[in-house]
């Protein structure tokens, strides 16, 4: 069943009103007509009531057409407006659309076949036109908060850049603070320890037992605080990329050997057995010793903490012809699986309660990371709780850091009639063997 449409005829003649009712009803058009016969009459009624369609005579006692139409436009009145023009008003009908109104129409084809698709295709583009406009309305509205939204997003990413830029400053202020720390605190501390070690001579006279037990004491101390003095500067000259490698030609077994000697009384003071397993069919490398060695007794210093009882093993293998790996195994508390990435972050240990039963600053295993990464090695780990765990690293045989002139300042103190292309054709590893290993 079609609407019942509500329809007011704005004519001042009666018969032209009419003439309107009568096409729409006998065309079979549910209406509901009103009608008035002036302009301010029309905006009266409109104002208070909606209707579906207004037909407009355009020339009305008190205005025409044209400025009624803006009057509507101006107090937001919206009703699709069909214009009833009289003869020869074409160039006045122009006008009128551009005005907003919905169609016109010549009074003289007022008839029952012409009206009813007039009025139908009037409503159906106010209709259309509406939904447009409500539509740009929405999407003014959208893209209004979009640009606000955007606003808020900008207002942010520049708090948050400030932020960082404040916590980049921050942490450097920290590392600045942490590296003049431990290397102010380095002075003094050599100092006890130098003071310590010449106490102990026989030279400087006999100490009691008690005294020499004592000064042992404050030597031994000294030196773990030097340790992690040396860590924290370590890692604070890592963090800022001021820690170069000092790549030289030497001997791999030699070097984990000492290492391995120089931490056996440790670990014999926990009755713990120490094997050295080494296999390699060439040990020379280029490399920085000062830091492998740092590397070998990092991994051996946590395996003999962590370690209550059975064997601390070091393994040095070829992996293939530019690769070594060395592995340090121990059969102490292991690391839950969850824990085994977070090790090599700094100051991250397993227990960082401060009750926790092993000592350490959680530098070593960082530190040890940054270096194997500056030599183009890396570092896995394998472990079990309560089994034990294995750490093995892989180093080239010829470091990354090794730069042209550091493989020439080797090579020139190892012989100086050695020619770069010997090393370019990995002679030298063999020719070094022979005549120039770095002594220990
Ligand atoms: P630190 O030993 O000074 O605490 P590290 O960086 O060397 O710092 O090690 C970080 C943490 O990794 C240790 O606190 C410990 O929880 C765990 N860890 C390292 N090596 C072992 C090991 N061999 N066995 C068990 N846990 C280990």
């Amino acid at each position: 069943m079609e609407e019942k449409l509500r329809i007011l005829v704005v004519d001042d003649d009666e018969v032209d009103r009419m003439a309107v009712r009568r096409a729409l009803t006998k065309a079979g058009v549910e209406i509901e007509l009103s009608e008035v016969g002036d302009g301010n009459g029309a905006i009266t009624v409109l104002a208070d009531t909606s209707y579906d369609c207004v037909f407009l005579d355009y020339r009305l006692p008190d205005q025409d057409g044209l400025s009624l139409l803006q009057t509507l436009r101006s107090t937001n009145i919206k009703v699709p407006v069909v214009v009833l023009t009289g003869q020869g008003d074409d160039q006045i009908a122009v006008e009128l659309m551009k005005a907003g109104a919905t169609d016109y129409l010549s009074k003289s084809r007022l008839s029952p076949e012409i009206l009813p698709p007039i009025l139908r295709n009037a409503i159906r583009v106010h209709r259309a036109e509406m939904q447009v406009a409500l539509a740009n309305q929405q999407l003014r509205e959208s893209n209004e908060l979009l640009i606000r939204k955007n606003q808020e997003l900008e207002a942010q990413r520049r708090q948050i850049e400030r932020q960082n830029l404040k916590l980049i400053e921050a942490s450097q202020l920290k590392s600045q603070f942490l590296a003049t720390m431990s290397h102010e605190l380095r002075t003094p501390m050599n100092a006890i320890i130098g003071f310590s070690q010449l106490l102990l001579r026989p030279k400087c006279g006999e100490l009691t037992h008690q005294q020499k037990d004592m000064v042992q004491r404050i030597l031994n101390n000294g030196k773990h605080l030097l340790m992690l003095l040396n860590e924290v500067l370590d890692f604070s000259k890592l963090e800022a990329g001021r820690l170069d490698l000092k790549p030289e030609i030497f001997d791999l077994s030699k070097i984990v050997n000492a290492t391995v000697q120089e931490m056996r009384s440790l670990a014999e003071q926990k009755d713990l057995s120490l094997l050295i397993q080494i296999d390699l069919q060439n040990p020379v490398v280029f490399n920085d010793p000062t830091r492998v060695r740092q590397i070998l007794t990092n991994l051996l210093s946590n395996a003999i903490k962590f370690t209550e009882s059975g064997c601390i093993k070091v393994e040095v293998k070829e992996i293939s012809e530019n690769q070594l790996g060395i592995a340090v195994c121990d059969t102490g508390i292991g690391i839950a699986p969850a824990e085994l990435q977070n090790i090599f972050e700094a100051f991250r240990q397993v227990d960082q309660s401060t009750t926790r039963k092993y000592s350490g600053t959680g530098l070593g295993l960082p530190i040890i990371k940054a270096l194997l990464q500056m030599m183009g090695g890396h570092i896995i780990v394998e472990s079990r709780l309560g089994e034990g765990s294995v750490f093995r690293i892989k180093i080239p045989r010829q470091t990354l850091s090794s730069t042209q002139q550091g493989q020439d300042e080797a090579l020139n103190s190892t012989h100086a009639s050695t020619s770069r292309n010997l090393w370019k054709q990995q002679e030298l590893p063999r020719f070094v063997q022979s005549q120039s290993i770095k002594e220990e």
